[in-house]
């Protein structure tokens, strides 16, 4: 294989094309272009509720992690009720803003993690063997 499943992960952590590891991916926070601008591989999935999918989980998980602790943090009695609402709102609003670039990058890193042979450089390579 050309590109190993270490690469992958090392590329698409930073943002990067996991084929080519330019930054290529990225329209622009919210959006991935329909192909990476260093090596013209499909970025978009023709069925893209792959992708949706998984960010929507991204969402839940990023929520829960801001909510419970504050869900504590009211039981507990160390902020008021709605202090703990309007610390849950914004906090889940941000934290999900901040990460949606990072989320896409892993939902691309866990497909070609899954799927290595699917990148245009390694289906490539495979006819040489
Ligand atoms: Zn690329």
């Amino acid at each position: 294989m050309q590109v190993e499943r270490g690469e992958i992960i090392a590329r698409s952590l930073t943002g990067r094309c996991p084929n080519c590891g330019a930054f290529g991916m990225f329209k622009h926070w919210f959006r991935l272009n329909k192909h990476c601008t260093g090596c013209e591989m499909p970025l978009e999935k023709e069925d893209s509720g792959f992708y949706f999918g998984t960010t929507s989980i991204g969402y839940v998980l990023a929520i829960i992690v801001v909510i419970i602790p504050i869900c504590v943090l009211v039981v507990k009695e160390v902020v008021g009720m709605w202090t703990g609402v309007i610390i849950g709102i914004v906090g889940s609003v941000l934290l999900t803003t901040l990460l949606y670039p990072l989320m896409l990058s892993w939902v691309i890193m866990s497909y070609y993690t899954m799927f290595p042979n699917e990148l245009p450089a390694n289906s490539e390579a495979s006819d040489e063997t």
